[in-house]
């Protein structure tokens, strides 16, 4: 269907003024012009279903009419006001996310990314608790500042060996729920939490917070046993240390079951810091943090972020949350998610590079290794990324070694839809099995 849009020129002066490391999709990449619903078209005209969300769970749906119309509307008006100045927009979202917060006492900060939602929830755990100490999971990414990159696990996304907090990892943690771990979700579940209870030991207790994704995304989807966090938890409450929910890629509905990542851990189990960001302003900047009052007022000087929450793109994200809520998206994610997943869970064991499927909701991962091993397969995570452009359908990959498939449409997606990608998946992996 789509041929292979040719932007060589693009390319080049790309390369000549974006930094190298700024990584690119297809061996002929696509310059993605506009978007509506499910779909974007590239500059040549050919149409293509976006299963990467608008590249990572960030929509609801491409130029969602509601939003736009919001946007518009605000510019019209006034495009920025100070949080110096009171903000109807801000004021509405905050509103909003503290009541579908799940948290106690909340007040939200608005951030304008997921990692400076990151820095501000470490920064007020690191106070709140006198310690810089900080425990993270292997294989994490919490973002691109120095601070956000000191607790990503996943070294292929943290270029730096100098660190502005002390960070611990839990090990147990490794190959998060993978079958490829071997162990079974009891066994796996025991293992991490004596881990953490062991790394605990070393460092006296002597610890800020816990910061993790409840389905690690850059990661590989790699989904944790139900329960884990709220064992964790139990261990971290002992010695009055917080728990923050990285909730970037899973908050919103994205996983189904539940509103936020956590809550497929314990309902009653609310984690003091919620970090939030993409799904919320379905591809406006919009991120931010939720805190217990007692921790979010602990800070002692004063902080702003000039663009966070900026009337703009709050009434965006307000038109956005209340589309969500009115067309129950977290249902939908939960019953098309299951659509999708059927005949990709049946692959497992029937097309021999397909090792495990995993995630929730709308956010599944396909684990390739080569046939007839455990061996990680990233050339053919590539091989199938480009045979299903070529067929009009959108994925990403990622993982330790590039090796899993990352699907994860905007949250509107239909059955149909679900079917058809599910098609050209199915039809690209066994094409790459032959190979
Ligand atoms: N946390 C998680 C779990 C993420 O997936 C990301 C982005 N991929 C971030 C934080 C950083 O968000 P941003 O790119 O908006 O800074």
């Amino acid at each position: 269907m789509a041929s292979a849009g040719v932007h060589a020129d693009l390319a080049k002066r790309r390369r000549a003024v974006l930094p190298d490391w700024l990584s690119l999709y297809y061996d002929e990449p696509i310059e993605v012009e506009r978007g509506r619903g499910r779909h974007v078209w590239d500059a040549e005209g050919n149409r293509y279903l976006d299963f990467f969300g608008g590249i990572l769970t960030t929509m609801t749906a491409h130029a969602l009419p509601e939003v736009t119309a919001a946007v518009s509307e605000q510019a019209g008006r006034i495009l920025h006001s100070s949080t110096l100045y009171l903000n109807k927009p801000m004021i509405e979202l905050a509103e909003r996310v503290a009541e579908l917060s799940g948290i106690d006492d909340p007040r939200v900060f608005f951030t304008t990314s997921g990692t400076e939602a990151n820095d501000t929830a470490l920064l007020l755990a690191t106070g709140y608790r006198a310690s810089n100490q900080v425990l993270a999971l292997r294989n994490s990414y919490h973002g691109r500042s120095f601070s956000a990159m000191a607790i990503t696990g996943n070294q292929g996304w943290s270029p730096t060996s100098l660190s502005p907090v002390q960070t611990s990892y839990v090990h147990g943690s490794r190959r998060l729920g993978t079958p490829l771990s071997g162990l079974p979700d009891a066994e796996f579940t025991a293992a991490c939490v004596a881990d953490l209870e062991d790394v605990l030991g070393q460092l006296h207790g002597n610890v800020a917070c816990l910061i993790a994704e409840p389905v690690q995304g850059v990661g590989g989807f790699s989904t944790p046993p139900d329960g884990l966090f709220a064992r964790f938890k139990e261990v971290l409450d002992r010695h009055g240390i917080l728990w923050i929910s990285d909730e970037v890629q899973t908050g919103w509905g994205r996983t189904g079951e539940h509103f936020w990542g956590w809550q497929a851990h314990d309902e009653r189990g609310a984690p003091d810091i919620v970090t939030f960001a993409k799904g919320i302003g379905n591809g406006l900047s919009v991120g931010g943090v939720i805190a217990r009052g007692e921790i979010m007022n602990s800070l002692t000087a004063n902080s702003i972020s000039t663009f966070g929450g900026s009337p703009v793109t709050a009434a965006g994200a307000v038109a956005n949350l209340d589309y969500l809520v009115e067309h129950d998206l977290q249902g939908n994610a939960r019953r098309v998610g299951a659509v999708l997943r059927e005949p990709l869970d049946a692959a497992v064991g029937r097309i021999p590079i397909v090792a495990d499927v995993r995630g929730k909701g709308l956010m599944l991962g396909i684990e390739l290794v080569r046939p007839g091993s455990t061996e990680p397969a990233p050339e053919l995570a590539a091989l199938v990324l480009e045979e299903t452009r070529r067929n009009g359908l959108l994925v990403g990959k990622g993982g330790l070694s590039g090796n899993v498939l990352r699907i994860a449409p905007p949250l509107s997606v239909t059955e149909d839809e679900a079917r058809e990608a599910a098609r050209i998946l199915l039809a690209a992996l066994e094409s790459a099995a032959r190979s």
